[in-house]
């Protein structure tokens, strides 16, 4: 057995620990100027903490031991808040380095980087060193602790922008350097994905170390087969979002994935979050009933094994890819 270390918000932990892993999800997600400014949806954050850890604590109580939180800078992350709820539970965190954008990057970068009127090395890549290496900062006078393990981009759909092709080569050098795995948003229904792998492989990435999200928000068959022959490990991570594609769809491609011997190639999450400050709070458990984090526990488990998914295909993707996935490190 080796003994792989990876690193939570609450330190480093052995990746045989990881246990059963949701790949992709967050715990809150905002746009912290606005809710700076406009705090009246946010409301009362020691309440919104309290939320947190009992839904975590919950799902650690159905049998996930871990969590990865794909939040970064574009989705409002705030690591001192993080550190607060991980700590108040059993579940491992996760914590992520990166930038969420679709098109743009943030003013931040516009003049500096290559390709700018300031020009210099990519600001990025060293910052996302830097949360990975050294620590992310929680505070102007605190010690920076947690470490990120993962990097996360994104292409939506409107492709490879400017900025997104800035981001994503940040990424890969940031990963090439540092070694964690990179874990990725796009659009299915464009196959962002394989424009992704194209940028990556360029900048010298090995693809078995990217994980491509939101592969299950398709039924393409052929697409997810091209993206795997790349080498990448495929999301199918958002279980719940059923207004993207349904709850049917959904079980049934990874079923047939898992039938075609893809198992070893596919991770389980739901995307889910304990506030989201771009849809109505109100409305969204009626909108999306089964956006939570016990939907994998509760429905998708029962239906995959009803399609002839086993249990022991079930650990793969669970259990032993998340560990394989953290488990290839060290710079390249
Ligand atoms: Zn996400």
């Amino acid at each position: 057995m080796s003994t792989d270390t990876v690193n939570t918000a609450k330190g480093a932990i052995e990746t045989a620990d990881l246990g059963v892993t949701l790949m992709h999800e967050h715990v809150f997600i905002m746009t912290t100027e606005i809710m700076e400014n406009y705090p009246e949806s946010w409301g009362d954050g020691t309440r919104r903490e309290a939320d947190a850890i009992e839904r975590l604590n919950e799902l650690k109580s159905r049998g996930v031991d871990t969590i990865v939180d794909l939040t970064v800078v574009g989705l409002g992350r705030y690591i001192p808040r993080i550190a607060r709820i991980a700590a108040a539970t059993e579940l491992n965190i996760v914590v992520a380095t990166g930038l969420y954008t679709y098109h743009d990057v943030p003013m931040y970068f516009h003049y500096r980087g290559p390709g700018t009127p300031l020009g210099g090395p990519e600001p990025m890549t060293e910052m996302f060193v830097r949360d990975i290496e050294h620590g992310i900062a929680t505070g102007p006078d605190q010690e920076a602790s947690i470490k990120a393990a993962i990097l996360k981009c994104a292409t939506d759909e409107p492709g490879v922008t400017p900025g997104v092709e800035r981001v994503l080569r940040a990424v890969a050098a940031a990963h090439r350097q540092t070694g964690v795995p990179i874990s990725t948003h796009t659009h299915a229904e464009t196959k962002r994905g394989l424009e992704q792998q194209a940028i990556f492989a360029e900048e010298g990435v090995d693809l078995t170390r990217v994980v491509i999200g939101h592969c299950g928000d398709t039924t393409d068959i052929g697409y997810l087969e091209e993206l795997i022959a790349g080498g990448s490990y495929l999301g199918m991570d958002r279980f719940g979002v059923d207004a993207f594609l349904g709850f049917e769809d959904r079980v049934n491609t990874v079923a047939t994935m898992c039938e075609r011997g893809h198992a070893d190639k596919m991770v389980l999450s739901h995307d889910a979050s304990c506030y989201f400050d771009a849809l109505p709070e109100e409305t969204l458990p009626i909108a999306l009933p089964n956006w939570h984090y016990l939907h994998i526990h509760n429905d998708v488990i029962p239906a995959l094994t009803q399609r002839g998914v086993t249990d022991e295909q079930l650990t793969t993707m669970l259990v032993d890819n998340p560990r394989t996935i953290f488990s290839k490190q060290g710079g390249y």
